[in-house]
Parts: structure tokens; sequence; C-alpha cells
């Protein structure tokens, strides 16, 4: 069996945990950092499409091979859309996950549409030519966090048909119907696609 060698464009322990979860033994995803990849790479886009392209446009440009770069935000119906592609800042430079939630759940406060929806965009570069994926998940965000699990907004995220927020469920649970396993999910069938 042929192994694809994939590297992704993120330093981002949780991301990489759940992406590396999700690929399936014939694809091989190595970090950047694994690559040797030191800098940040600047997420200057004015979208999540933008943004993801910045990042598989850096890895292309340096190593010349198969590589792939993902963003996601969470866009909350109530604030027209926000955090959007500002979710990682969305309290300010280097705020924490935890900054994060509070700010939003008090922006939220009193409010009674709680609709938001995550979506994650990956740019891939396969054999020199340029594609990218979409997943989308929706949900309501809660009135206050629960579990212990996940990352980033998940305590706050409880997906539509289901009763746990991302972090109260099992990250297996998890790793079937967010935004970024769509996407995922998207990616591994156009390369087993490509190499069958
Ligand atoms: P990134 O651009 O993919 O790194 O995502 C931007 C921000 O969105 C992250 O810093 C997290 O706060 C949030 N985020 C991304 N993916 C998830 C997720 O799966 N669950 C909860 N929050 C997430």
């Amino acid at each position: 069996m042929t192994k694809h060698k994939l590297i992704f464009a993120s330093s981002n322990q949780d991301k990489i945990r759940e992406v590396q979860n999700k690929m399936p033994n014939s694809i091989q995803v190595i970090s950047m950092r694994e690559m040797g990849f030191k800098g940040e790479i600047i997420e200057d886009g004015l979208t999540i499409e933008q943004n993801a392209k910045i990042k598989a446009d850096t890895l292309y440009k340096r190593y010349k091979t198969n590589c792939f770069g993902d963003d996601t935000g969470l866009m909350v119906d109530h604030l027209d859309g926000r955090p959007g592609v500002f979710s990682a800042r969305y309290a300010g430079e280097n705020c924490s996950y935890n900054d994060n939630v509070k700010k939003l759940l008090k922006a939220l406060k009193g409010a009674t549409n709680r609709k938001a929806h995550f979506k994650t965009v990956i740019s891939l570069w396969w054999e020199d030519s340029y594609y990218d994926f979409v997943g989308r998940i929706d949900g309501t965000i809660t009135e206050e966090a629960a579990g212990q699990d996940g990352f980033g907004y998940d305590p706050i995220f409880k997906p539509d048909g289901h009763e746990q927020t991302f972090a109260e469920m099992s990250m297996d649970l998890k790793n079937r119907i967010s935004h970024r396993a769509i996407a995922v999910q998207k990616l591994i069938e156009f390369i087993h696609q490509k190499s069958s």
C-alpha cells in the first residue's frame, strides 16, 4: 500500500491530534514543526478561505510537496457572524481559549437567538495543484461552559441533534461529526480517488 505523506501547516497540537486521529493508515500527516519549520505563519487574510490558503501556500513554497493548511471560524448569528475569521483572537492578541469563551458568553448574555456554526476550510496542494474542502456544523452556544475535553469554544458549542457540548463528548464522537472532521473526510476521499 502506498503511504501518502502530507505536511500540515499547523503548530496547534489540539488540531494536529484531531486530524491525525481521523487519518487512515494510508495517509501520514507530518506537522510543520516535525519538518523543521520554525517561524509562525501570519494569518492576515480577511476570510477563513484566505487564511487556509496562506498557510498551505507557505509550506508549498518552502517544500514543493503535498501539504495542507486549515482555518476555522465560529460564526454566531446574534453577532452577525463574529468572531468568524477572528475566532482565535476574539478576546485580544495572546488570549486564552477561556478568555474567548468568557467574552462570547458575555456578548450573548440575554440573547434568545444562540444559533452558531463552525466552518473549517482545508487548503491542499496535491501534486502541484491546489484544491480546497469545506466542513460546517450547526449548533447553539450554551448559557454556560460544560465539559473538559476538546479545545477552543468546545465547552460552549452544542451541535444540533446532540445533548452534549463538544467538550463533553468523546474525541471519537466529535471527530465523526465536527466541521473539521467533515472537511478532513473530504480530503481523505479526494486523495483516495486520486490514487485509485
Ligand atoms: P484555527 O484558525 O483553525 O486555528 O481556529 C481559530 C480558532 O477557532 C481557534 O483558536 C479556536 O479558538 C477556534 N476553534 C477552531 N477549531 C475549533 C474546534 O474544533 N472547537 C472549538 N473551537 C475551535
